[in-house]
């Protein structure tokens, strides 16, 4: 019976192939042993711990962890990783305090599963802060049979509010460039806002030309 090689794909007789049996059960066959080893340490692959893809050792990013390595694509993979788990973690803490418990946790997941991914889980997290307070007055008005049932009613509000929200931007504060601006200038208070200022006196002038010419 012919067999494929692994590595070159060639058809080999089963008989005189090299077997190897993986640990699923499975039987692989390779035209010889050197073949074998040889594609093994030219290709030393190992798994990602995130995504599970086949990644080369040799470059793969490195943890030795709990008396073992464990490999992940790249440290930025891992980092955001690292992240994504710490964002789920204070994600649970905020679903407890709004739903109160148990909490369905899978229910939630799988309702929200668009959400359940780094960039998705941050924002989850920041909508939650913002917003428990509301979501647990909407969920206060209604009357549920069980934790399920208000958890796909949270799902709904949750859901909703999501497609809409945004991450709160950090105010940019130009000290650099005012402080070149105004560096003469005694009022500190200008400082903050140098551009804004002489802007919202001129709409209050303008303003007020105009209820002049109505009388
Ligand atoms: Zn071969
Ligand atoms: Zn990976």
């Amino acid at each position: 019976m012919l067999v494929t090689c692994q590595i070159c794909k060639k058809k080999i007789d089963q008989d005189s192939a090299y077997k190897r049996t993986i640990p699923s059960g499975a039987n692989k066959y390779y035209c010889s042993e050197e073949e074998y080893l040889e594609h093994k340490s030219k290709h030393n692959l190992v798994s990602c711990q995130i995504c599970k893809k086949k990644i080369d050792k040799m470059t793969a990013y490195r943890l030795f962890t709990a008396g073992k390595n464990q490999y992940f694509c790249n440290k930025q993979e891992y980092i955001e990783h690292q992240r994504y788990l710490e964002d789920k973690d204070t994600v649970g803490h905020l679903l407890e305090e709004i739903i109160d418990f148990p909490c369905p946790y899978g229910t939630i997941a799988q309702r929200l599963a668009k959400w359940y991914n780094p960039k998705g889980m941050n924002l989850l997290k920041n909508y939650l802060q913002d917003n428990k307070i509301e979501i647990g007055q909407a969920l206060a008005k209604k009357s549920f049979a069980n934790q399920s049932q208000k958890a796909a009613y949270f799902c709904g509000i949750a859901g909703n509010g999501l497609n809409h929200y945004q991450l709160p931007v950090e105010p940019i504060i130009k000290v650099a460039a005012s402080s070149d601006n105004f560096a003469d200038d005694d009022n500190d208070d200008v400082l903050l806002e140098p551009i804004k200022t002489p802007k919202r006196k001129k709409l209050q002038r303008r303003s007020m030309d105009e209820l002049g010419d109505l009388f």
